[in-house]
């Protein structure tokens, strides 16, 4: 048994539908469990419709969901023609579009959006999908079997991220997913959505159809975890801002996490966690070149000193500078219970006698926290900085590579330098504006052929 996950642009239209069903079709004797992203940009419109319609922009926020009801519309006359099941399919996107409008509707009235109801109408996107997906896969005579993930994904209560329940989760997928696959029967789901044990929906946070697809995977213990994406695999940096990127064959799992956690959207950064858990090898390979090698990530790969970099920006350093810090015990303790009862996140330390600086995400709300962490010394806030991160097992044991990076970084000014525990990730923190050069300058000294090490 193996989990096929298709993210936005492999589900995008009718092409790449009918690129997926090929590709699930090579699968089948593998018994593959289909999870599907919604079309490609679809949680970005359902999101602004959220936005235009507690702004008062009601027209405005119908429009979008009149193009999206067309858009799917459109790929499910593309793919299925006339019919019963196309009938059938096409009146199921309606009515899912009548309920988005008449959710932008209340929200209008309410002119407020709550974490729940911003969940209801970001969840539209994966509902919508898995079922145009069961049907093209259905007409190109695969045996599919759509499922409400929902029935699966069960979660806490924290709308818009939402904390999976493992147990729960991996009940539901005995009891729904397993009956079906012995039956010789191909699950559909939609990835990203759940919900809680009430039945409410919920969603795992942006991009979360991979971590979907992993849970399911940890679940079910199965054997592998196929990522299907628009880049030939986990590549060395972001293609789109370092177009000499290159696939990287094998990576390793602690090496994939760091960077999914710093920036490489390629992989959501919990997806990892339920794979390493049950030594499950995630692939991660490209939808439109279904032949490629892709990536493997597993336990067993190389130890580089630099396997890949990747890089955040919005990101802000909130810096404490104290003279009883000096020689003082349980400083950072009180420090960081103020970070905890805050509820911010903290990514990125470092240390000197007087001072600590710390990395927080930027759109994280800080006001309260300052105020606290002013009863602790001199408290300063600086905005619009992005994370590098320079990645590898075998960083750690060469000094002259961390030496190499900082010097490859030039005029560029570097803010602040963390080497994590385990020596495999090297924290470089630099202006927002300058994260794109300093990933490219970075790149040639480190990963390109000419880099001399
Ligand atoms: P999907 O919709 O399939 O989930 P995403 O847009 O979420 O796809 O992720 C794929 C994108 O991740 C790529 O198009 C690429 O721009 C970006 N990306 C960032 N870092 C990396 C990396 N190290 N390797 C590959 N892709 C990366
Ligand atoms: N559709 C969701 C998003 O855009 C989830 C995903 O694609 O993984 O965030
Ligand atoms: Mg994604």
């Amino acid at each position: 048994m193996i989990v096929v996950k298709f993210g936005g642009t492999s589900v995008g239209d009718a092409d790449a539908i009918r690129r997926a069903a090929a590709i699930v079709r090579t699968r089948l004797d593998r018994k593959p469990i289909v999870v599907v992203s919604a079309l490609a940009g679809t949680t970005n419109v359902l999101l602004a419709i959220a936005e235009h319609a507690v702004k008062g922009r009601l027209i405005v926020a119908v429009r979008e969901v009149e193009g999206l009801r067309e858009r799917h519309l459109t790929a499910a006359d593309d793919l299925l023609g006339s019919g019963a099941p196309a009938d059938e399919v096409r009146g199921e996107i309606s009515a899912t579009c009548d309920e988005l409008a008449s959710l932008a509707e209340a929200l209008s009235v309410l002119g407020h959006v709550t974490p729940r109801s911003q969940d209801a109408v970001a969840a539209i996107g994966e509902q919508l999908s898995p079922g145009l997906v069961t049907a093209a896969f259905a007409a190109c005579g695969l045996p599919v079997e759509l499922v409400d993930a929902r029935r699966v994904m069960i979660t806490d209560e924290q709308f818009t991220r939402a904390t999976p329940k493992p147990d729960a989760i991996a009940r539901a997928g005995r009891e729904t997913l397993l009956p079906l696959v012995e039956q010789g029967r191909v699950p559909v789901l939609g990835g990203f959505i759940g919900a809680t044990e009430q039945g409410i929906t919920t969603t795992l946070g942006r991009g979360g159809s991979d971590y979907s697809a992993s849970l399911i995977g940890a679940a079910l213990e199965v054997e592998a975890i196929e990522i299907w994406t628009d880049v030939d695999g986990m590549l060395t940096a972001d293609p789109r801002v370092v177009p000499a990127a290159r696939l990287l064959e094998q990576v390793r799992f602690d090496e994939a996490s760091e960077l999914a956690t710093f920036g490489a959207k390629v992989l959501h950064p919990a997806t990892i966690a339920p794979a390493v858990g049950r030594g499950i090898p995630v692939h991660v390979y490209n939808s439109r070149r279904p032949d490629g090698k892709g990536t493997r990530i597993t336990t067993d790969a190389p130890r580089r000193p630099v396997t890949a970099l990747a890089g955040r920006c919005g990101v802000a350093v909130v810096k404490v500078q104290s003279s009883r810090m000096l020689h003082a015990h349980g400083f950072l303790g009180r420090l960081f219970e103020i970070f905890a009862r805050h509820q911010v996140a903290v990514d990125v330390v470092a240390t000197s006698e007087v001072s600590v600086s710390l990395t927080v995400d930027g759109a994280a709300r800080l006001d309260g926290l300052v105020v606290d962490l002013a009863t602790l010394g001199d408290v300063s806030v600086e905005r619009n900085r992005a994370i590098l991160a320079v990645v590898g097992a075998g960083l750690g044991d060469h000094s002259a590579t961390m030496a190499h990076a900082i010097a490859a970084l030039g005029d560029i000014p570097v803010r602040m330098v963390s080497l994590s525990a385990t020596g495999i990730n090297l924290t470089i923190i630099v202006d927002d504006d300058r994260l794109e050069p300093a990933m490219r300058r970075l790149h040639a000294a480190l990963l390109e052929p000419s880099a001399a090490m």
